[in-house]
């Protein structure tokens, strides 16, 4: 029953976060390719404001006025380079490296069946103890936020703590609200 259970919640949530995945992606590439087609157009329309606004941020970033005015004079000689140089320094992306959905949706669909099965295992060995996959589903709790510190600043143990914190919150919140419809995860 819990080995059934398991892999029905894994299957719909590894689904449901590979299509959030998608659509946060694929709203957020949207809206930056929304927000090249306004820049390019202001630059057809108003190309020497663009230009002060853009020579007024390289001053803004430290450049001494004459270079900031000659920097951007140069990246306007050519209007798409300029749009480019314009969608980086206000929204602070690059438009032509934005991560594909379908990527950003397979990794969360794999990540996620990858944490659900961990609190699993126990049960799929024939272990039909609650302590033990709790045990193993902390264990790997604390391993895969450890792992994140490799990419961040903080230390091994905080992000490990840290993320056995969360998953403990969201584990004990299911459990409650099991109970309170009447389910018990023990049976
Ligand atoms: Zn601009």
């Amino acid at each position: 029953m819990i080995i059934l259970t398991g892999m029905a919640g894994l299957v719909a949530g590894a689904f449901s976060m590979a299509l959030g995945e998608f659509a946060s992606v694929h709203t957020q590439n949207d809206a930056v390719a929304a927000e090249v087609a306004v820049e390019r157009d202001e630059i057809r329309r108003h190309p020497r404001a663009e230009q002060a606004e853009l020579a007024e941020m390289y001053e803004g970033m430290g450049l001494s006025r004459p270079t900031a005015e000659a920097v951007a004079r140069e990246v306007h000689a050519d209007p798409e380079p300029a749009v480019k140089v314009h969608i980086t320094q206000e929204l602070g992306v690059d438009p032509d490296e934005q991560p594909p959905p379908w990527t950003a949706a397979a990794s969360s669909f794999l990540c996620f069946a990858v944490g659900g099965i961990i609190p699993l295992v126990p049960y799929l060995f024939g272990s039909s103890a609650l302590a033990l996959g709790l045990l193993v589903g902390a264990v790997g709790l604390f391993v895969a936020g450890a792992l994140t510190s490799r990419f961040t600043a903080r230390p091994w143990w905080f992000s490990g703590l840290r993320q056995l914190l969360f998953g403990a919150i969201a584990a004990g919140a299911t459990y409650v609200v099991g109970m309170l419809i009447g389910v018990s995860m023990t049976g």
